[in-house]
């Protein structure tokens, strides 16, 4: 039987290619999606995945998500926590609104998943979490107090769930891509974008199926012995 996926932030950019890319490989996916309802409708259409829209911040919002889930495909085998925002502005400027809105969508939402599935992934010895990382979480970035928090938390989050999940068959791994052509990337002044492309050695921005691809790796049977880990997919901008 074919393992189920969810997909955080599944219908639009990076976390669009995962969801295909595990589709492809014979997963069921459901992909989660925010608010964006013709982006997420779009994406059904090209792909026939599932889109299932709740706030991943909302603890009570993603146990009900998950509550369906199970009850509508069966235990989730594998869960990519990929859902994130940008609210970037220097501290001196940052709102609490936007320090608050950046760590529980892209931190806390790390713990309201992984709470609704872990209990089963114990139960049934099986278990594959790939939390999306960034390297703005390993090497800070100006304007990113929030993001880079959130991000290095994600971090933190990833090894300690790694040690708790390690005798049940559950590994935790984390991503840290660099800057990758999507939306969020598409949002930054052009002039920026040209001065980080000038940073990244091979020379150009990361495309959305460079990361997918390694999200496919970590959550086969051949990663079984990666746990815990950060591997970081950034074009060789920052060696960590
Ligand atoms: P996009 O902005 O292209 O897509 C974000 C996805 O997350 C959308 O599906 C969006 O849903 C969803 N989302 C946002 N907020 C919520 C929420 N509260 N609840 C549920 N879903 C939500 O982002 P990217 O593809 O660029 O980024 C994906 C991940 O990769 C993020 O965690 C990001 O921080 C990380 N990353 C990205 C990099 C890049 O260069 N692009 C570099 C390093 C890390 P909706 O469509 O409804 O808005």
């Amino acid at each position: 039987m074919s393992r189920l996926a969810l997909v955080t932030g599944g219908t639009r950019g990076i976390g669009e290619a995962i969801s295909v890319n595990l589709k492809e490989k014979g997963y069921q996916v459901v992909a989660n999606y925010g608010g964006n309802d013709a982006a997420a409708q779009a994406f059904t259409e090209r792909t026939g995945i599932t889109a299932l829209k709740f706030d991943v911040s909302d603890y009570d919002a993603v146990q009900s998500a998950v509550a369906q889930i199970e009850s509508d495909f069966g235990d989730i085998d594998v869960l990519v926590n990929n859902a994130g925002i940008t609210r970037d502005t220097t501290m001196h400027r940052m709102s609490f609104e936007q320090w608050d809105q950046v760590i529980q969508t892209n931190l806390a939402s790390c713990f309201n998943t992984c709470k609704a599935v872990i209990e089963k992934m114990r139960q049934n010895g099986f278990g594959r979490i790939v939390n999306v990382g960034s390297v703005n979480g390993q090497a800070g970035q100006y304007g990113q107090v929030n993001y880079a928090a959130a991000k290095s938390g994600i971090h933190g989050f990833t090894k300690a769930l790694a040690l708790e999940g390690a005798g049940k068959g559950i590994t935790v791994n984390a991503i840290a891509p660099g800057y990758v052509d999507t939306d969020m990337v598409r949002a930054v002044p052009e002039d920026v974008l040209k001065k980080i492309i000038a940073t990244i050695p091979v020379g150009r921005l990361g495309n959305p199926n460079d990361i997918a691809r390694s999200v496919l790796f970590l959550v086969s049977d051949d990663a079984g012995f990666i746990t815990g880990s950060t591997l970081s997919i950034n074009g060789g901008q920052h060696m960590y």
